[in-house]
């Protein structure tokens, strides 16, 4: 039920308002309240922005989230003009934004910040440029725009307040919007995006084949004995008398064949394969696939979400790896469209979620729309617009949540575990799957949070019956779960079968699944080739200038790099402090396994997928695509790998460090790493038979090892929850993390201790700290971090963040320290 009444919708109400309460893009505790000149009252409303004057000379945009009649005890600034003609954000939003900067202990305007797309925050320093791509007669200006685009092609580029000056008058904004809408200009930091749309695969028949039908049977007569290429075209001119243009894709799935039988038709002639450009917002006019058939498994689980939703309660689908849960996703999506309401669908990290994007455009078409990190500000823009005007699917990550719903009717946080949903930097701290709750809470949506390895707060959510919980505990298509077996490395020391890195099991495993032309993944979860440069004779290491982190050796640009701040140095020759020269590298990643395997392999087509080989812009796409099309055979990477991906052949997964994993210096190491083998074992084994997964380690008694060995996610959660308990944890209790930050040691030390005075004060046993973080240097910073831990209750946690807003306050008017940072973080 949509429990949010038209009050929260826009409304313009109050022509009679002569002060408005505003937030400023800024980092201030509270909104501001400016005067409403007579010749702006009419215009001046909620939700709209205004141009204000702050300090004694910088203007800014601000937005206006409350009218008011009655004047305020201070003297009050008028605002300048009024920006907007129409308001660009709802009383939702709002709501949502307050609760954010209540619940995660910053501003509104950090909120806002977050929140809204550059394109409109336009302020007086902004910079516009004419668009490249828009044509030079300016075909379609009013006067006013053909001024600035006239002005644009003599002057490269112009601020606001230039234009300002050229039209003489002060209220610009309405036709800058106007002209970035038509894609006329851009803003300055949009140059390089040129709107490069994304493309797609088709095929079309070849000459004279396309122009002649007739002469197609000489075509059939050419095609090999085997039948899948007759498959092929017969699935393709069927498709191509519905659709303007056929995806590759599409071949595939009507003719059960793979890319092999559409490049031996290329190669014989018959048929072409072309990519097709498509804008990156969706919505490209296509038939959308008929929807697959329900398992008897997906129609279960969707008549228990169903009942839950009924009761109003948010559910956990907690669904084995290869389950099927995005079918029983697009199934509520779907009738949540035909209930006319919008639905939110939050993936972790859009640019390696390709491959289920591409699956939910086929079966929305128009009506999705993706918010992409990737996209120009004008783009973000029609895509906010479109969320208004009510498109009814919005995918993204984390900041999709802030997209302005008019309707929305069900949220699916799918990977609901997944630590990247949770913002690190810069404020608002903020976990995306706690606030897409509370966003449901404030649209009255239905809310599903899909995984194979929940995170322990959710499931404990629905061990306490906050949320339903719905299981699938079976692959689709009867599929069995790939078998687990522990490679002991040690073991393998002893009997001298270790080759470096690779165990005799992995190496001859690998061999095998090639030989049958299958494919595998190797996750080892750290870049570069080796972690450590250390002198063997004195223990001298190589170290980052700016950070506490030992640099690392990074074989292709031979040299090493700080993979917290991107410093980069050449190898010392000899050791700085000893002189010697025997100097070795320690470790390895997945530079290291790529080109020892290579070795191992050599016959072996291997890519390597992590931070260093996805910075393009369609890397990554293009890797997944060449491993899909069976253009390579092993994909070693870090996390990435673990990810949603859905290969039909890849048969094996090799883990190559389980010790690395769990020896990670967090309180969720345990949670993160059973995540993590779950999750990158269940790329194995998809499709057609059972999959295979080898993970080496030392020390292969740890638990955590043995729950992943026997997918016993209950044996998990029972065991890291009483952990957790022990060692006064979450989800037993809160956390709130304070980081305290400063070039200078001496400067953090002193406001470490006096923070710590008033925290103690007020919360006593609660506060730990001030200590040394893993990493207690960072660009330069020495930090200092406190751990508050707070006993469930909810006046508990309004009591410490009002402690810590106080202190934090204090601290900034403490003499000689009002220049130290203080990073908060609430469940952290
Ligand atoms: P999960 O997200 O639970 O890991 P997926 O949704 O990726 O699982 O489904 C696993 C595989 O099964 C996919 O290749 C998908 O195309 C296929 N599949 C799932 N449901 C159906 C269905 N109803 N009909 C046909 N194929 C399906
Ligand atoms: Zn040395
Ligand atoms: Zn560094």
């Amino acid at each position: 039920t949509i429990l949010m009444a038209d009050a929260l919708l826009f409304h313009t109400e109050g022509a009679t308002a002569t002060y408005v309460e505003v937030i400023l893009p800024l980092a201030l505790p509270k909104p501001f309240t400016y005067r409403v000149p007579e010749a702006l009252v009419q215009e001046a409303a909620f939700g709209k922005r205004v141009e204000v004057q702050f300090g004694k000379s910088k203007r800014y945009s601000a937005l206006i989230i409350g009218l008011k009649s009655e004047a305020p005890a201070h003297d009050t600034k008028p605002i300048i003009s009024v920006i907007d003609e129409a308001p660009i954000v709802t009383k939702a939003q709002i709501a949502l934004w307050r609760w954010m900067a209540d619940y995660y202990l910053c501003t509104l305007g950090e909120v806002m910040n977050a929140a809204l797309p550059a394109n409109l925050k336009l302020a007086s320093e902004t910079v516009v440029t004419l668009s490249p791509l828009f044509d030079r007669d300016f075909e379609g200006l009013n006067d006013q725009e053909y001024l600035i685009a006239e002005a644009l092609t003599l002057q490269q580029e112009l601020s606001i307040d230039d234009i300002r000056g050229i039209l003489q008058r002060k209220s610009v904004y309405p036709l800058i919007r106007a002209m970035l809408d038509k894609r006329v200009i851009y803003l300055k930091e949009d140059l390089q995006e040129k709107y490069k749309p994304k493309t797609i695969g088709c095929v079309r028949l070849q000459e004279p084949y396309a122009s002649q039908p007739n002469t197609l049977n000489e075509a059939f007569d050419k095609l090999s004995r085997s039948g899948r290429q007759t498959e092929a075209l017969m699935a393709y001119l069927h498709l191509s008398k519905q659709l303007d243009f056929v995806r590759k894709q599409d071949v595939y799935d009507k003719a059960q064949v793979d890319s092999t039988v559409l490049r031996a038709m290329e190669k014989k002639g018959i048929l072409e394969i072309y990519d097709r450009e498509v804008s990156r917002l969706g919505g490209y006019e296509e038939e959308t696939v008929n929807a697959q058939d329900l398992s008897a498994q997906q129609t279960t689980a969707l008549e228990g979400i169903k009942q839950a939703f009924a009761s109003e309660k948010p559910v956990l689908l907690h669904g084995v790896t290869g389950s099927g849960k995005t079918r029983v996703y697009t199934e509520l999506m779907q009738e949540a469209i035909a209930r006319g309401e919008q639905v939110l669908y939050l993936l972790p990290e859009i640019a390696l979620t390709t491959q289920i994007i591409s699956r939910l455009e086929k079966t929305f078409g128009g009506d999705i729309a993706i918010y992409h990190s990737r996209m120009s500000n004008n783009e973000r823009v029609e895509l906010w617009n479109s969320a208004l005007n009510g498109r009814p699917v919005l995918l993204g990550a984390r900041s999709s949540l802030f997209l302005p719903f008019q309707k929305l009717g069900l949220i699916i946080i799918d990977e609901e575990h997944d630590p990247s949903f949770k913002q690190y930097d810069p404020a608002p701290r903020y976990n995306a799957r706690d606030t897409a709750l509370y966003l449901g809470h404030l649209h009255g949506s239905r809310v599903l949070l899909g995984t194979a390895t929940p995170s322990l707060e959710s499931y404990q959510n629905a061990q306490k019956g906050k949320y339903a919980l719905v299981q699938m505990r079976e692959r689709f298509g009867g599929l069995k779960l790939p078998g687990i077996s522990l490679v002991d490395l040690k073991q393998e020391q002893k009997e001298r079968k270790l080759q470096s890195h690779f165990s005799s099991v992995l190496l001859s495993s690998l061999r095998q699944t090639l030989g049958r032309g299958e494919q595998a993944i190797l996750f080892q979860n750290r870049r570069g080739h080796s972690p450590v440069y250390r002198c063997t004779t004195c223990g001298w290491h190589a170290e980052c200038i700016h950070c506490d982190v030992s640099l690392t050796y990074h074989k292709f640009h031979n040299n090493l790099r700080c993979h917290y701040c991107g410093y980069q140095a050449a190898l010392p020759p000899a050791c700085p402090a000893c002189g010697d020269k025997k100097l070795a590298l320690q470790g390895f990643g997945t530079e290291k396994i790529e080109d020892e395997l290579k070795v191992y392999l050599p016959e072996a087509r291997i890519a390597r997928m992590d931070l260093d080989t996805v910075k393009g812009k369609h890397a990554h796409a293009r890797l997944i695509n060449d491993f899909e099309e069976g253009r390579l055979d092993i994909l070693v990477g870090t996390q990435m790998v673990t990810k949603g991906l859905d290969f039909e052949k890849v048969a094996l997964v090799g883990v190559l460090s389980a010790d690395q994993l769990l020896q990670y210096p967090d309180f969720r190491a345990g949670e993160r790493a059973f995540q993590l083998m779950m999750q990158v074992a269940g790329r194995a084994g998809r499709k057609h038979r059972q999959g295979e997964v080898l993970i080496q380690g030392f020390n292969t008694s740890h638990p955590v090892l043995q729950e992943v060995l026997n997918g016993d996610y209950a044996g998990f959660f029972a065991r890291e929850m009483m952990e957790r308990q022990e060692f006064h944890y979450p989800p037993y209790l809160r956390l709130i993390r304070i980081t305290l930050k400063h070039t200078k040691p001496e400067r953090v030390n002193e406001a470490a201790r006096l923070y710590e005075k008033w925290l103690k004060k007020a919360l006593g046993q609660w506060v730990m700290g001030p200590a040394l973080p893993t990493v207690a240097r960072v660009r330069g910073y020495y930090l200092l971090d406190f751990m508050i831990k707070i006993p469930h209750g909810a006046k508990n946690l309004q009591k410490v963040k009002a402690i810590v807003r106080e202190a934090t306050d204090n601290l900034s008017l403490a003499q000689g320290l009002s220049s130290v940072r203080v990073n908060t973080d609430v469940d952290p």
